[in-house]
């Protein structure tokens, strides 16, 4: 079975299909490089869906779609939908330094925060979503060269190391991303329809 990813990074594709091909008989992720959509969505859930919608739209063939962020508690939720261009641009280091800055004076017990991912899939079946949260607090400064994104200024809930501080194969066994990952191979393995 075919199942499109509606992303353009090839990087994406390529960490998604080494996950879900072993774990899903007969799949092939292929990307959709169909014109983009604007994400004009007010949540995870929303943006996912807009993607995945319009990579069926164009395709024809089971799409999925993810939207990720960091949703902070005592920032009512945000960076949220606005985690990649918190700081004005798509530039993850000025994002990390102005969350630091605004929680500069806040309490460890005052920073928790989240990773979420959420992935929707649309197929001629419907459509599905799934959502994985990692709960953890925001850190102090940046600690750690793994990773991407905000891994340096986030320390998952068990842990004293920030995200990039752990092993790739650690943050990738318990993440948000891994928990969504594993809903959707889930409803995979079960069939579509
Ligand atoms: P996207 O949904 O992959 O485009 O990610 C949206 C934003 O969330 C970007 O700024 C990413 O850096 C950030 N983000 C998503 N997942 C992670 C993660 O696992 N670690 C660090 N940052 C992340």
């Amino acid at each position: 079975m075919k199942l499109v990813l509606a992303s353009h990074n090839k990087g994406k594709l390529q960490e998604l299909a080494e996950i879900l091909e072993p774990a899903v008989a007969d799949l092939e992720l292929v990307s959709y490089d169909g014109p983009e959509p604007v994400e004009d969505g007010t949540s995870f859930l929303e943006n996912a869906l807009i993607k995945a919608r319009a990579a069926f739209a164009h395709t024809g063939l089971p799409s999925i779609a993810d939207d990720s962020g960091i949703a902070v508690e005592i920032l009512g939720g945000s960076p949220g939908i606005f985690t990649a261009i918190w700081a004005g641009g798509r530039d993850n280091a000025a994002n990390r330094q102005l969350l630091l800055a605004q929680l500069r004076d806040i309490g460890d017990e005052n920073r928790t925060a989240a990773f979420i991912c959420t992935i929707a899939m649309v197929s001629e079946a419907g459509e599905q979503s799934f959502t994985g949260v990692w709960s953890g607090r925001v850190a102090r400064e940046e600690r750690g060269s793994f990773g991407h994104g905000y891994d340096p200024i986030f320390i998952p809930d068990g842990f004293e190391i920030t995200a990039a501080e752990m092993p790739p194969e650690v943050k990738n066994s318990m993440s948000h991303r891994a928990m969504a990952l594993q809903q959707l191979i889930a409803t995979l393995a079960t069939g579509l329809d």
